[in-house]
């Protein structure tokens, strides 16, 4: 099996979920003791939310090829960010690294057209929701996308930032989680992508008869599976 290299703390709330699911489907194949090879570069989020803040991508992309880098240098051989609104960067990853980058949006997006879906909603962070480099990566694989409405997108936004990368989940953002989801389905979406690692903390795919594609733990089947291959 080849090295994962993690480049997670974004928030570690879900890097925690990453970890588990890598090891839990690395068991399922492999067996007895077997557990997955990863290099984990965890950040301090508080200054990475603070680029994330002043929209200043390009000291981002800096830090995030430092440490992917890093991460090849001592032997990672497969690259994942653990981190949907990062993936903004993730054509400079992509281009500087030797070794293959598994990106967020492609796993996800095969996920979807897998189980036959071409019109999809789309939660995540502002970032992720409003600017164009994640839904144009989800509409190369022939996927229209459709985000909710403004003040929704706010409530998600707050919600991901002030609750879930804080480790707090609450019943009442879960019914307005469920609520946007619904109504994203009436508007013609027929699954919707948790966009955000975080959201598979608050809200499950037994909580709707909505279709849930959850990047988390796409991203981490899918890192076991090309890393097994
Ligand atoms: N983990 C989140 C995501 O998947 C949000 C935190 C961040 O901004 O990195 O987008």
């Amino acid at each position: 099996m080849r090295t994962l290299g993690l480049i997670g703390g974004m928030s570690w709330e879900s890097t925690a979920t990453y970890y588990r699911l890598i090891n839990q489907h690395t068991r399922a194949a492999l067996g007895g003791l077997h557990s997955a090879p990863i290099l984990l570069h965890s950040v301090d989020f508080a200054p990475i939310e603070a680029m994330q803040r002043a929209q200043d991508w390009q000291r981002a992309a800096d830090t995030l090829v430092t440490i992917a880098r890093n991460l090849e240098h001592h032997g990672a051989e497969l690259i994942l960010l653990c981190t949907n609104t990062m993936h903004i960067v993730a054509d400079t990853l992509e281009a500087e690294l030797d070794v293959p980058f598994l990106h967020l949006a492609d796993a996800t997006a095969r996920a979807l057209r897998r189980a036959g879906h071409t019109h999809v909603g789309l939660l995540g962070t502002r970032f992720t929701m409003e600017q164009p480099f994640y839904r144009d990566r989800l509409a190369r694989h022939g996927l229209s996308v459709r985000v909710p409405d403004a003040p929704d997108r706010e409530a998600i936004d707050d919600a991901i930032y002030a609750e879930l990368c804080r480790g707090h989940v609450n019943d009442a953002t879960r019914q307005r989680f469920l609520a946007i989801i619904d109504h994203l389905r009436t508007a013609g979406a027929e699954a919707v992508v948790l966009g955000c690692t975080e959201i598979g903390l608050l809200v499950q795919p037994s909580d709707t008869d909505v279709p849930l594609f959850d990047t988390t733990a796409i991203h981490a089947a899918e890192a076991v599976r090309a890393a097994l291959a």
